[in-house]
């Protein structure tokens, strides 16, 4: 005899979830390589969601070159398991949530970066899907007044520009070069340097066609690359971003007892390298920059791309001239 409350509670739990089918559409590849290792497959199994998780149904991606750094094989000692859905940005809708979830309900619009650390063990299936498992202390609300796509550009991007300016030691007042300016997280720094931070002057490199846009994000002195040497230029800095590679280089001009925070590339003493790690409650603490139109997610003009053009997003994101964030959306 089965008592009716127990009889009862399935038909209730089927009647709160949202309808999550059992596999999904997912970029994967099985092999390390460049963009044409990348396949669409059609029936990959939809993520188990953990205690401490949420499935997010994937509204929109973006890239990021750590997702074509790894997907070359460059950091196959710490990798995940192939085969892997690549991503690590994500916005999308909470549709299923973990036991121990307390932040989010089913229906929240949450954006995060799905893997604490990026090159350390990530996820194996990212964000490059119809849906994605994400711990709950690692998204936060979408900000309103944003879209899924502009949400979706910024995790990474801005997580990387917040903690590599803050571990520099930037405080209002001081000077600051963002080497690489007109980018995904040089674009973002820029923007944080000044209405975050505080700075005074905040100097940036790009190419020529690029030098109003560094102006327009509220760069006070714009380098253009193709005609100046920043490291022959008498200005020094308290901080220098090196969203470039350009550690020897960033070095020189640097204030004595300043910093140089390098994001890739050889680091040079006196510079030190920073890796982002995910966390929602600082995207949740910059959520009212992004909501009063302080700090501005920039989406490369070429984009968005829909989630069928991943191939073609990535072999224009590793041309190293993307303006902002590319993009996926809709997914
Ligand atoms: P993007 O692909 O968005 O950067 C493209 C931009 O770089 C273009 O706008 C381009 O401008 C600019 N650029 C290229 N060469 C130069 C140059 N010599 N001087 C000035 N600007 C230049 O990359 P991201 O911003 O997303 O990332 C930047 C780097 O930081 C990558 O190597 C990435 O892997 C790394 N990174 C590291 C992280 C970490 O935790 N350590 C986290 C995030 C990123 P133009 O066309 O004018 O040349």
């Amino acid at each position: 005899c089965v008592p009716a409350s127990a009889s009862s509670s399935p038909a209730t739990t089927a009647a709160s979830a949202t309808e999550v089918p059992g596999t999904m559409k997912a970029w994967v590849y099985d092999t390390y390589g460049d963009a044409s290792v990348l396949k669409l497959d059609e029936a990959v199994a939809v993520p188990p969601v953990a205690d401490d998780q949420v499935l997010v149904k994937v509204a929109a991606a973006a890239l990021n070159p750590v997702d074509f750094k790894r997907r070359a094989g460059k950091f196959q000692a710490t990798d995940s398991p192939l085969p892997t859905v690549p991503g690590y940005d994500v916005a999308g809708v909470v549709v299923k949530v973990g036991s121990e979830v307390k932040s989010f309900r089913e229906g929240d619009e949450v954006y995060g970066m799905i893997s604490e650390k990026p090159l350390d063990g990530p996820k194996q299936l990212g964000s490059l899907a119809e849906y994605v498992a994400v711990e709950e202390k690692l998204l936060a609300p979408k900000p309103k007044g944003l879209d899924f796509a502009q949400a979706a550009g910024l995790p990474l991007a801005i997580l990387t520009a917040n903690g590599g300016l803050e571990k520099a030691g930037l405080f209002a007042g001081m000077s600051v070069l963002v080497l690489g300016g007109a980018g995904g997280v040089g674009s973002l720094a820029i923007q944080l340097a000044k209405q975050v931070y505080g700075a005074s002057t905040v100097a940036a490199t790009a190419s020529t066609n690029k030098i109003e846009l560094l102006k327009s994000l509220g760069a006070d002195v714009a380098i253009d690359y193709t005609k100046e040497n920043f490291e022959e230029l008498p200005e020094k800095y308290d901080v220098v971003f090196d969203a470039v590679g350009q550690g020897e280089k960033a070095v020189k001009v640097v204030k004595e007892g300043g910093s140089v925070v390098v994001l890739t590339g050889a680091v040079t003493a006196s510079g030190f390298r920073f890796v982002v790690t995910s966390n929602g409650s600082t995207l949740e603490k910059l959520n009212p920059y992004l909501e009063s139109g302080k700090v501005k997610p920039l989406i490369d003009p070429t984009g968005p791309y829909p989630f069928s053009q991943v191939v073609e997003a990535f072999s224009y994101l590793e041309t190293g001239r993307a303006t902002g964030k590319v993009v996926i959306s809709p997914v």
